[in-house]
């Protein structure tokens, strides 16, 4: 019997990369799974791949960085799976550019998907959490949200406002038994980071004393446990999952 046996778990941005890894590794483990993601096809490929391989998953379109979407995603674990246990924030975008080149809306769109999309879910999650008494919130951070990064000013602003709102949520949220931990990644091997230059990539692996970009798989082992009651004791932390790139 998997650890997340008759627990239920939305993960956003799902549709690929990390997330979709997050997801599998949850239903493996035997979650039941609302794969959420802005494309609606590639949401359902994740589920119909997790349902092909025995797993229990639905999909479902949503922009994160809307409020009535975010409701809606939650509502969705409500019909489906008529619970929600486990939420993982992890929809995130980049739009790199040099401070004195960054257009306002490069700045706005980050902070509103990345940041304000996991404040409009854990808004709603929690009405749910709250009352069930139980809940496991990760939110996907970034190594740049703690050290910072040039040409991601928005990106990282971000990431770090996600650290000031898991431990403003483990506080809030404590008494009810919900706990709310972050993960940081550090320089993972996905479509976000596939497409830097050579030179970039190497300079990256350069400064990760393990010598080597992680994987999704690195990031959705530590999601899992975060989400499972083996971290029952753990709340408001943020867990680097970099190769040792940022030791603070
Ligand atoms: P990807 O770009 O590969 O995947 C992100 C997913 O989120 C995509 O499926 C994307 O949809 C979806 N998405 C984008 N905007 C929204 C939205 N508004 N609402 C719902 N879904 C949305 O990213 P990664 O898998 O690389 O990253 C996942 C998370 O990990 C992000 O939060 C990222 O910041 C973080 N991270 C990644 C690192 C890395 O090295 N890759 C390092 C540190 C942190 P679509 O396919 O349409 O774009």
């Amino acid at each position: 019997m998997g650890i997340l046996e008759k627990k239920v778990a939305i993960i956003t941005g799902a549709g690929r990369g990390i997330g979709r890894v997050i997801a599998v590794e949850l239903a493996k483990e035997g979650a039941s799974v609302v794969v959420a993601d802005i494309d609606e096809n590639t949401a359902k490929e994740t589920a119909d791949g997790i349902c092909s391989s025995g797993g229990k998953a639905v999909s479902i379109a949503g922009d994160v960085s809307s409020p009535e979407d975010a409701k809606e995603i939650v509502d969705k674990a409500l019909e489906e799976f008529s619970g929600l246990d486990i939420l993982v924030n992890n929809a995130g975008i980049v739009r790199d550019n040099l401070i004195m080149r960054m257009t306002e809306d490069e700045w706005d769109l980050v902070i509103k998907v990345n940041l304000k999309g996991a404040f409009n879910l854990i808004k709603s999650a929690s009405r749910v959490m709250l009352k069930r008494r139980y809940g496991k919130i990760i939110n996907i951070s970034s190594v740049v949200g703690i050290m910072g990064n040039v040409g991601q000013a928005n990106y990282s602003a971000s990431k770090a406002g996600i650290i000031g709102l898991t431990r403003s949520a483990a506080k809030e949220f404590a008494s009810r038994n919900i706990c709310v931990n972050a993960v940081a990644p550090g320089y993972i091997e996905t479509d976000m980071t596939r497409n830097l230059p050579e030179e970039v990539k190497k300079a990256f692996i350069s400064t990760i004393p393990l010598k080597r970009a992680g994987s999704a798989g690195d990031v959705a082992r530590v999601v899992k446990f975060l989400a499972s009651p083996d971290s029952d004791y753990i709340t408001g932390q943020v867990i680097q999952v970099d190769g040792g790139m940022v030791m603070a």
